[in-house]
């Protein structure tokens, strides 16, 4: 299967940005907005020959250069070819506005073109870089026969950082779309074999709703319904194969990516509780109910801790609202540490939290009291962890514990709704017989 993904270099190197600009207030501002934004250093040159000059020398891996066209050593934008040949995914400044210019900019494969009095370009180019760095995680799959435009195509998007998938034929982006579940744009072609483009999107699109993945047809000039066609089919976008602009290509794909990304934070808000960002009641009730009919399937039993902050009330009293806010915002962190992947985690209101533990298939052959006597010892290892963990708060940094009591149910003998009021139960025995404790529904074991 002909296909490749090209990722960002493993070997974590230090990120830093090259600004080359004649002008010292443009330089000097916007390098410090560069610092300030991303963090990163900023290496800054003013002309061509000391920037060629570094380049030559320096062995630093630059994410991304901010590059004036029109420099005392090389006013006609000769810049762009000594940076980009070094692969250094390039943004153009420019207070020229000509045709001529915009046109040989894009031919240069570069990232992004700005114009500097724009009153915003400073924020522009922010988030043109970050847009950059937020398309090294998005996946996007090629889809044409001819190698030609695969080549030419995937050159423009590698320029913008995505990850890439290409497939010759349509039944090759299929077994890609299995393989990579995170594709989230395929930008396909019309005209193939075995298949055409509309086709292939129907495909597609019986089992990859719009919300999920973005389709975008491309197609040579000549066939007017060919737009129509393609949308109809299931498509967001339409783009003429050999008349596009790339900057218009650029847009395009950014905008279908978007829309993703604002649908699937939605989506993610949705189940995030807004305090601590775990999930919240409403996600847990739902999932909750798919891991245990899941656990009851497969006769394994389904742990389940219900954890309360101890008399947390005082600590509002005692330190004020926004304390108590940041109280729990420490802690989910805690517990976002402890669970394992398997397990869930949701704040089910105020001060309580509750985790869903799946047994591992492989350590319950029957149901043993060791899986209990492990997880009451996982949990006790967690209250103690919490009781010790010392959170300061205010500019005196003042020093502040809680407690946590925990209660624990395990069975899948009955229903959901039932493990929960056990833990619950036991829950509130663990606050009856002094609070900062875990009890374990033993007895549903003997049952
Ligand atoms: P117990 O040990 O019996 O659980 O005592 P408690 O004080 O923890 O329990 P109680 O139910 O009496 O009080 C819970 C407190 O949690 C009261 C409420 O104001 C506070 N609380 C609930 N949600 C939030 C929140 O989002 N932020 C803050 N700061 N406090 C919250
Ligand atoms: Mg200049
Ligand atoms: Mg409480």
């Amino acid at each position: 299967m002909e296909q490749k993904i090209q990722k960002k270099n493993q070997v974590e190197m230090m990120e830093k940005l090259l600004l080359v600009e004649d002008h010292a207030i443009f330089g000097k501002m916007t390098r410090t907005i560069l610092e300030k934004e991303f963090a990163w250093p900023v290496t800054w040159t003013q002309s061509l020959s000391e920037t060629v000059a570094l380049l030559e020398k320096s062995t630093d891996h630059f994410t991304a250069a901010v590059l004036d066209f029109d420099l005392p050593d090389a006013m006609k934008g000769e810049i762009i070819d000594a940076v980009v040949k070094e692969g250094i995914p390039s943004i153009i400044f420019t207070a020229s506005i000509g045709d001529g210019i915009r046109e040989y900019v894009w031919s240069k494969k570069v990232v992004d073109y700005i114009f500097k009095d724009d009153p915003n370009c400073l924020d522009y180019l922010v988030s043109s870089i970050r847009k950059l760095i937020t398309n090294q995680e998005k996946i996007i799959l090629l889809v044409d026969d001819s190698s030609f435009f695969r080549k030419a195509l995937s050159d423009l998007l590698q320029v913008q950082q995505y990850q890439l998938i290409t497939a010759s034929t349509p039944a090759k982006a299929l077994k890609a779309l299995k393989n990579y579940p995170d594709i989230q744009l395929v930008l396909t072609d019309f005209n193939m074999p075995e298949m055409d483009g509309c086709q292939l999107c129907k495909v597609i699109r019986k089992t990859k709703k719009k919300d999920d993945l973005a389709i975008i047809g491309i197609s040579a000039e000549g066939d007017k319904t060919m737009a129509a066609r393609f949308l109809k089919s299931g498509a967001n976008d339409f783009i003429v194969k050999q008349s596009f602009i790339t900057e218009e290509f650029y847009c395009r794909i950014n905008q279908c990516l978007e829309n993703i990304d604002l649908i699937r934070q939605a989506k993610l808000a949705a189940i995030s509780d807004f305090l601590t960002g775990l999930y919240n009641r409403r996600y847990f009730f739902e999932q909750g109910e798919v891991v245990f009919r899941e656990a009851k399937k497969a006769s394994l039993p389904l742990g389940c801790a219900m954890i309360d902050i101890d008399l947390f009330k005082q600590v509002n009293d005692t330190y004020g609202h926004g304390v108590g806010d940041q109280v729990l915002q420490a802690l989910s962190k805690i517990l976002k540490a402890f669970v394992k992947k398997n397990e869930l985690l949701a704040r089910l209101g105020g001060e309580e939290f509750c985790i869903l533990v799946p047994a591992d298939p492989k350590g319950v052959s029957d149901k043993s009291e060791s899986v209990l006597d492990d997880l009451e010892a996982r949990f006790n290892q967690l209250r103690s962890d919490i009781e010790n963990t010392k959170f300061f708060h205010g500019e005196r940094r003042q020093l502040l514990q809680i407690t946590v009591s925990i209660g624990i149910s395990h069975q899948t003998d009955q229903d959901f709704s039932h493990l929960l009021k056990t833990a619950d139960q036991k829950l509130y025995e663990a606050k009856e017989n002094g609070r900062n404790q875990v009890v374990l529904a033993t007895d549903e074991y003997h049952q």
